[in-house]
């Protein structure tokens, strides 16, 4: 497409291909501070699998920032937060650091409607039916082909498509890492058989088959878990009668399975984007990275992704991001990312039936019951213990600062437009020149042991401290030369 391309003057400031969860969430961030989004989505109709998935704490509270919470709690069920990592059945540490301390387990395609009603709420443009087959970038901007044939132009452009990205492909980024080494089936089905049949039976495997379940799903449905034969084509959904053989081969006997709502199955590639930006083109959710669903921690990843992106974005096109600010992005998720995928081959690895991992199991689940071992792990899950390298200073800074009582209220209710706040203790702080980029709030009474603290509007502290020449140039750090 390189050639035919012509250049000129873009009629939107981001094209973000792809509407799934990442692409959503870019978008409505985006919308925060006045960018023109326009998505480009290939589906032309709702997602038909129906993949229960977790939000974990940190995508909780993400919600809770953006005043989205209580509508994705009313279509969710709120579990314990404990027992994910390897399915190890332990429950969460006490005292988790958060005021939204469970899982809400939720339909992936509900999370992805609310996402995307969300986005055009704030005057995002979503177009179904429009896949996204080349793109060309010069000085000033990016061009996209579409299948039919259309050219669309857009300052920036970033690739949410999804772990077969095109536009990762098209960008020739290198996806390395590992191959699937073995495809779980997964769907809900009827059964023939009793429940006690059942429960005895998925008892017993249960101690050593950590890759097969078989649990009630309400009006007498199943949901099916089940190793694969061997490593298929994952774009041919498997068949009612591949789920018989396998539930055969491990339990010896097929339940009577019958009448499935839907089949799927997936793999346990492993595999990370060499890079996140490519000149005005960058990366987010599955098409910069994939790794098994196991501690389901694939769709909130690229959630924060979107939420660590978004305003860094939405600030180098509104022309007053520090030069370094879009290059964060990369610095601070790929090591997410690395950490995720790194988290899910021990995962793996601890759901084998073989001697050696079993008996691994048997000891982490031992540690498990140190509260500082489980607190990790859950940590780890939840994301609510990342902490990005900001520098040398307190432990707080780099780390997400939980939802805490203000005189105002709740502190996420501050921070629902995307902006910067500075909370100050010490009530002779201000934000001077960047009062238009960044709130204050001033309240000696805030539950927090600082005199003074920077959010960033992704919600992660950049400053900790009480001297105001200090405070000014971290300012300049996240956001720029002060206006006037
Ligand atoms: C069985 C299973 C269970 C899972 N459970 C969990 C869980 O509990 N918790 C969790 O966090 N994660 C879970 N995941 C992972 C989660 O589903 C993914 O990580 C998530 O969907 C990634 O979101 P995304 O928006 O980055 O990509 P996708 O959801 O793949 O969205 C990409 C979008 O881009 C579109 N697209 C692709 N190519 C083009 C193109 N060329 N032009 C235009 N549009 C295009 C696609 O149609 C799609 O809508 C699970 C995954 C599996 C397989």
């Amino acid at each position: 497409m390189n050639s035919q391309v012509t250049a000129g003057p873009a009629s939107n400031d981001v094209i973000i291909v792809g509407c799934g969860p990442t692409g959503a969430m870019l978008a409505a961030e985006l919308r925060l501070h006045g960018v023109r989004v326009l998505v480009l989505e290939k589906e032309t109709e709702p997602k038909s699998y129906v993949r229960i998935v977790g939000l974990h704490v940190r995508s909780l509270e993400l919600m809770a920032m953006r005043g989205l919470l209580d509508r994705v709690l009313q279509h969710g069920r709120r579990r314990p937060a404990g027992g994910f990592f390897a399915a190890i059945h332990k429950p969460a540490p006490q005292g988790l650091d958060s005021a939204h301390a469970y899982l809400l387990g939720i339909p992936q395609p509900v999370i992805e409607r609310l996402l995307e009603e969300h986005a055009i709420e704030l005057g995002a443009q979503v177009r179904h039916g429009c896949t996204v087959t080349g793109l060309a970038q010069d000085d000033e901007g990016v061009t996209v082909e579409l299948a039919d044939g259309q050219r669309l132009r857009a300052r920036y452009l970033v690739g949410c498509d999804g772990a077969r990205s095109t536009v990762r492909k098209l960008l020739g980024v290198g996806f390395p890492g590992e191959p699937s080494r073995a495809d779980t089936l997964m769907g809900e089905m009827e059964v023939g058989v009793p429940q006690e049949e059942i429960t005895a039976r998925v008892r017993d495997l249960g101690r050593t088959h950590h890759r097969f379940w078989l649990r009630p799903f309400g009006e007498g449905i199943y949901s099916v878990v089940v190793p694969a034969a061997e490593v298929g084509d994952r774009a041919q959904p498997p068949t009612l009668d591949e789920f018989r053989r396998q539930l055969r081969a491990v339990a010896g006997t097929d339940f009577g399975v019958h009448s499935p709502r839907w089949l799927s199955r997936f793999g346990d590639a492993t595999r990370l984007a060499e890079r996140y930006r490519a000149g005005r083109v960058l990366l987010a959710g599955d098409a910069a990275h994939i790794h098994p669903p196991i501690g389901g921690q694939g769709l909130n990843l690229g959630v924060q992704d979107a939420f660590n992106l978004g305003w860094k974005l939405a600030a180098q096109v509104r022309g007053w991001a520090p030069e370094p600010l879009l290059d964060t992005y990369q610095a601070e998720r790929h090591p997410v990312a690395e950490d995720v995928l790194d988290n899910t081959r021990a995962q793996m690895e601890l759901l084998s039936a073989e001697p050696g991992p079993q008996a691994v199991r048997r000891l982490l689940t031992e540690l498990m019951d140190f509260e500082e071992v489980n607190r990790h792990l859950i940590e780890k899950i939840t994301a609510i213990g990342v902490r990005y390298d900001f520098g040398a200073g307190p432990d707080l800074l780099g780390r997400r600062l939980r939802d805490i009582d203000v005189k105002a209220g709740r502190l996420y209710g501050l921070l629902h437009r995307g902006r910067g706040l500075l909370l100050d203790r010490t009530e002779r702080l201000s934000v001077g020149g960047w009062a238009d980029r960044v709130d204050r709030l001033a309240d000696p009474t805030a539950a927090v042991d600082v005199p003074g603290l920077l959010l960033r509007p992704d919600g992660h502290v950049a400053w900790i401290g009480d001297d105001q020449r200090d405070l000014d140039d971290h300012l300049a750090r996240w956001f720029g030369e002060p206006a006037g």
